[in-house]
């Protein structure tokens, strides 16, 4: 039986045991080791703008190695650099890479679906063009904010392509590498990328192009087993907050970060998401989960903060769910959690 289909109480015991794994693994002498070697070769931070979209799975789809890649998102158009909130969240990204004598490169990234225009971006409205508008004028603004920073931060647009899950990598001139091209390898990325991208700073480059290497053999793995995830949505559970990087499945959760100070248009978003995939039969009908999240890491954020907005994220989550679907909050398990950072640990909050 597809996880999807089980009933929520299994669905959200497999969620957990997720975070479990994920922290084991983190952990684990041999695998953290190569991490280290990993970050040695290739220290540049990765910052990901991304859509809440559970399809949209890009530390998976690349095979980046666990905590890598930081993720910003949120719905389309509330990701710009003209709110404060979001652009505070990209500066502070940007400050520590700096601090670690480091460049930063920001995907801005959009998803759309090669074979139905209906099944892109909702935020968007599935216009997959004003989607690729929206990152170019975002990623413009992040070129033109930090035009003079000590250490070079380079935006880069790109798409994702859900059904096949591979990217589609665009380049300043309108020239694009599409990433589900199997014969790709490091050498052709290289040039590749040195084609669209003949500005990239040579770290960075060198730092991105394991992850491209990723997605070209993600891509191609898919394609050859029998693909078992739907191409429309199949969310069944709604996460408020971070540190949700344990979830490496794709169509599983709605994500949506603490990068606007208006929950109330992704919360609904997803809200709808996860009730029309009941309605439609794509997932059970007996319930759905929210869990809110709070990352701290001992010396930084306190634990008790980070508690304290858990719960204030699952409270003001559940009292828009309710405004949007009162019929779904009914079947809701709600849980909140906080994520330790360094261990990559989640700890479920008492209710
Ligand atoms: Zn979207």
């Amino acid at each position: 039986m597809n996880l999807k289909d089980l009933p929520i109480q299994q669905r959200v015991e497999w969620l957990l045991n997720e975070a479990q794994v994920y922290c084991e693994r983190f952990s684990h002498p041999d695998l953290s080791a190569a991490r280290r070697r990993y970050v040695q070769e290739h220290p540049s931070p990765i910052l990901v703008t991304a859509c809440i979209d559970g399809r949209v799975n890009l530390a998976h789809a690349m095979q980046s190695p666990p905590g890598l890649m930081k993720f910003l998102r949120n719905i389309g158009p509330q990701l710009t650099m003209k709110r404060m909130d979001f652009a505070s969240h990209v500066d502070s990204h940007i400050s520590a890479a700096a601090a670690l004598g480091q460049g930063s490169l920001i995907m801005v990234t959009y998803h759309f679906s090669g074979s139905h225009t209906h099944l892109g971006c909702a935020a968007y409205g599935c216009d997959t063009e004003l989607a690729r508008q929206d990152c170019f004028q975002v990623a413009e603004h992040i070129r033109q904010t930090y035009v003079s920073h000590a250490f070079p931060v380079y935006p880069l647009v790109c798409g994702f392509d859900t059904d096949i899950e591979a990217l589609l990598i665009h380049g300043a001139d309108g020239q694009s590498l599409n990433l589900s091209d199997p014969e790709l390898n490091a050498d052709s990325l290289g040039v590749w990328l040195n084609r669209l991208h003949p500005h990239l700073p040579e770290n960075l480059a060198q730092d991105f192009l394991p992850l491209l290497q990723g997605n070209v053999n993600h891509a191609a793995e898919l394609r050859a087993t029998e693909r078992g995830i739907a191409l429309e949505h199949c969310e069944w559970a709604i996460c408020v907050g971070n540190g949700f990087e344990f979830i490496r499945t794709p169509n599983v959760a709605m994500v949506i970060g603490p990068y606007s100070p208006d929950m109330g248009k992704p919360v609904s978003t997803a809200a709808r998401v996860v009730a029309r995939n009941m309605q439609k039969g794509r997932i059970p009908e007996d319930g759905a989960l929210l869990l809110s999240c709070c990352l701290y890491n001992d010396g930084l954020v306190e634990k008790a903060t980070a508690e304290f907005r858990s719960r204030l994220s699952a409270d003001l989550a559940e009292n828009i769910i309710a405004h949007t679907e009162p019929e779904l909050t009914r079947r809701l398990t709600r849980l909140s959690a906080i994520f330790n950072v360094e261990k990559r640990s989640l700890e479920l909050l008492h209710p």
